[in-house]
């Protein structure tokens, strides 16, 4: 098998990157899907070296000192990376490979492999965004303002990217994204 491309994606926080990762996992096992290394404590449910691998700050600074992250970025007052060695053994033996990563994440990715696929993940109109940032209402009108800017700044990153899926299906974007996973030109036939 030949080497691969590999495929990035990423989107506005609340658009339901993943859920639909989730669902591609359960679809596709065949698609690798890199397991990222953050300093955010675990949810409940989270298994480490599953859902992420969970290192204190000193660990995840020695990551970055000696180059093994492949990229890395800050999101809400956490740091996120995606291990570098996985990701190029994967693509290197013609596995399907695929990153769920912040905005920023995936402008490195762009940088750093520049034949990498990145797909923006948008919500189907910016008032679902909006109710989707907005959540249940129980925040106060500040932090609720400064989530919309967020969003409205995020929404503007996707002319950064090749292309754009419009999460109005999980089912639907799922199969777009193995179609451009699995289709050997990498050419968006579908979309
Ligand atoms: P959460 O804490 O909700 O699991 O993830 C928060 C954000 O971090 C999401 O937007 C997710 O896509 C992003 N993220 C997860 N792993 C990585 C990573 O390895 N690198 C970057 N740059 N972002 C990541």
């Amino acid at each position: 098998m030949s080497e691969r491309r590999l495929t990035v994606l990423s989107g506005p926080s609340g658009v339901g990157k993943s859920t639909v990762v989730a669902e591609l996992r359960r679809a596709h096992p065949e698609v690798w899907l890199s397991v990222s290394v953050t300093t955010r404590r675990p949810r409940p449910g989270e298994v480490n070296g599953v859902h992420y691998f969970f290192a204190d700050g000193e660990e995840f600074d020695r990551l970055v000192e000696s180059g093994e992250l492949l990229e890395w970025a800050e999101f809400a007052g956490n740091r996120y990376g995606t291990p570098r060695e996985p990701v190029l053994r994967n693509l290197a033996a013609g596995v399907p490979t695929l990153l769920e990563i912040d905005l920023e994440g995936a402008r490195q990715v762009r940088r750093s492999m520049p034949d990498a696929l990145l797909v923006f993940l948008a919500p189907p109109t910016w008032e679902e965004l909006e109710k989707r940032l907005r959540g249940r209402g129980t925040e106060p009108e500040d932090v609720i303002a400064r989530r919309l800017e967020a969003g409205r700044i995020e929404m503007a990153a996707e002319s950064e990217f090749d292309l754009t899926l419009v999460n109005t299906s999980v089912q639907d974007v799922c199969h777009r994204l193995i179609a451009l996973m699995t289709d050997p030109q990498g050419v968006a036939t579908t979309i």
